[in-house]
């Protein structure tokens, strides 16, 4: 198959081939025609393989060959949970609107507001978003929703764990339903929160799922370290910064702290370094992005902020040095790299704190890890044991009173896992920030000590 088997405009058509993509992906092969009838939609595919685009190009379709609903408000408006994915989104959606008359915008928190006014104010044909600045427009009545056809929810379940489903709920009232579209995608689109979701805001959505969130991802090859503590992490990851064979690397950490951290650490080893956080202005965050994207630092350190999306080409190494508390958010961390067809690596570094963590990502991919080990830097941690369940405790109980009964241990036994208890002093341990009431949350800061 084609991209001429869509029947796209002939526009469109040049874009594509001047992007150089000969053939659509799976994602863009079963969804845009879908997309391109008017029926809701649910799609998901694994990172890296295209769905941007199985979205911009039934929505370029739309606009160009039918009519507008309204004469001044915004035909199609895509979410998305963070402001660098917005972006990147937008930087696609212009490769197509470009040269055309049809005009996109770019709406995000920690950027100027009465400039976003004026750019309203010009009545654009798509708007990319972050939620929470543009309902903030949507509220003061900067704009209004009733010409909408389409709305397009990018990384929808992140949008809903950050707690913006007050704004979806919202930006989908001040929508008129019955003439409205609704496509929803991500790698991970399976959990009951984005089900009960989307029974509200979609209209009898066809499903797309191409390979479950478990499925492993060929190109990118996992391996998995055990770390004793903090400062057995740093001396394996730089051995591996030191070591591994890479164009540009990714390190993930729990905190904003650890990302300050960490980056001070790799600069006095010399390495080039950005670090990204979310505590940075939106300059800062924009400056660091684009000079990391252009290749003129190897390392990103960043928390999960940038674990969404983003699509940086060089990008051949991912490093956990911690693991997420959400298991979905290690999916798309190591999806980083390995996409669209490159083969990538994913080292996670495993210390007694993260282990509860890797365990429920193990549940969760259906899988069960191995470990690999470094020469002169194996760690004393080796996992800690399955709490037993409380029959089974009765049944060790009262086998060990019938043991005591007969012969009567020399020493007491330290079991492991009080070895391990009292080893694990890596991190913090770092609670879930409370969701904030909609108008104090700053739409894309993503609670990032989680
Ligand atoms: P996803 O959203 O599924 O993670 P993206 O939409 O970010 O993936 O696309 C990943 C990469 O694949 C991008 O660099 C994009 O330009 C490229 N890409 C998209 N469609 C095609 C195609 N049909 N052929 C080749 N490359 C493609
Ligand atoms: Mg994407």
């Amino acid at each position: 198959m084609s991209f001429h088997d869509f029947g796209l405009d002939k526009r469109l058509m040049s874009k594509i081939e001047h992007l150089g993509f000969t053939e659509p992906t799976d994602i863009q092969r079963q969804a845009i025609p879908i997309a391109m009838t008017g029926q809701d939609l649910i799609a998901s595919s694994k990172t890296g393989s295209g769905k941007t685009l199985a979205f911009i190009l039934p929505a370029m379709q739309r606009i160009m060959k039918t009519r507008a609903l309204t004469k001044r408000d915004p035909r199609v408006v895509i979410l998305t949970p963070t402001r660098e994915l917005a972006k990147q989104v937008f930087g696609q959606l212009r490769l197509f609107t470009g040269g055309s008359q049809f005009k996109a915008v770019l709406i995000l928190g920690g950027e100027n507001f009465n400039d976003q006014v004026k750019t309203l104010e010009k009545d654009p044909h798509f708007i990319v978003a972050t939620p929470g600045r543009l309902t903030d427009h949507l509220t003061k009545g900067h704009f209004y929703l009733n010409g909408l056809e389409l709305l397009i929810l990018d990384e929808a379940d992140r949008m809903l764990d950050l707690g913006f489903a007050k704004e979806l709920t919202l930006i989908n009232n001040k929508a008129d339903h019955r003439k409205r579209q609704t496509l929803m995608f991500s790698a991970t689109l399976d959990h009951a929160q984005v089900n009960e979701f989307a029974m509200a805001l979609l209209n009898k959505p066809k499903r797309i799922a191409i390979g479950a969130a478990h499925t492993e991802h060929q190109d990118i090859n996992k391996r998995f370290y055990f770390a004793d503590d903090l400062m057995h992490k740093q001396q394996l990851l730089s051995h591996f910064l030191g070591k591994e064979n890479f164009q540009q690397a990714v390190v993930f950490t729990a905190t904003r702290a650890d990302t300050e951290r960490l980056a001070n650490e790799l600069a006095q080893q010399n390495y080039s370094t950005a670090a990204l956080s979310g505590d940075l202005s939106q300059g800062q965050r924009n400056q660091i992005m684009e000079s990391f994207a252009k290749g003129q630092q190897k390392i990103l350190i960043t928390t999960d902020l940038a674990s969404r999306g983003l699509d940086l080409v060089n990008v051949s190494l991912v490093i956990n040095f911690d693991l997420p508390k959400h298991s979905e958010e290690f999916v798309h961390r190591i999806g980083r790299t390995g996409r669209a067809g490159n083969k990538g690596d994913a080292i996670s570094l495993i210390g007694p704190k993260d282990w509860q963590s890797f365990k429920q990502i193990e549940s969760f991919l259906q899988q069960s890890f191995s470990f690999d080990s470094v020469d002169g830097l194996k760690a004393k941690f080796k996992g800690l044991k399955a709490k037993q369940s409380t029959k089974d405790k009765v049944k060790a109980e009262q086998a060990s009173k019938k043991k005591q009964s007969k012969v009567k241990p020399h020493k007491p036994k330290v079991s492991k896992k009080t070895f391990f208890a009292q080893d694990a002093g890596d991190m913090p341990v770092l609670k879930r920030k409370k969701a904030l009431p909609p108008s104090e949350i700053d739409s894309e800061e993503i609670p990032e000590a989680e």
